[in-house]
């Protein structure tokens, strides 16, 4: 039947003889209780099954690197789209935060040269009004001269 394994670390033995001395070196303690019973212990079926795990476990082992391998891979592709969300939704943000900002200067551009119009406007009607109150002023003035000339004109053919 060929090798047999060791029932506590499933390691793999030629011969009887070679696991005997590892369950004298490496289990002292099961040895000592059981002795050479150790060996006897597992039949026909129980080595297959010995054999069967043992392969599993290492066709497992073998697995299990391959599968951190690919665990280790997603990691990376995961964290990498990420990080490209991150990157590109923090890009989103930064240019709906400068469209904001570039509409908000219009908005404030806009209402300067609104409000600049609206002086503009205010100060052309104070302008205006003024000029209209020099204008007012000045006929005021030349009628008050026409009169004073006329009344001058009186009294000199009065006193003549
Ligand atoms: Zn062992």
């Amino acid at each position: 039947m060929g090798s047999q394994n060791c029932i506590f670390c499933l390691k793999v033995f030629q011969t009887s003889d070679f696991l005997h001395a590892h369950y004298k070196k490496r289990h002292a303690e099961a040895y000592a209780r059981e002795g050479g019973a150790l060996l006897g212990s597992h039949n026909q079926l129980q080595q297959e099954n010995i054999s069967l795990l043992s392969n599993l476990l290492h066709a497992n082992h073998g697995q299990d690197s391959a599968d951190i391998e690919e665990q280790q891979e997603e990691f990376v592709m995961k964290l990498k789209e990420e990080v490209v969300d991150k990157f590109a939704g923090d890009l989103q943000h930064i240019q709906a935060e400068i469209e904001q900002m570039r509409r908000a200067t219009f908005e404030e551009e806009d209402m300067i040269i609104k409000t600049l119009d609206n002086v503009r406007s205010k100060e052309d009607d104070r302008i205006q009004e003024s000029r209209k109150a020099v204008k007012q002023f000045e006929q005021l003035i030349s009628q008050l001269k026409r009169d004073i000339a006329q009344e001058v004109a009186h009294n000199r053919s009065a006193i003549v």
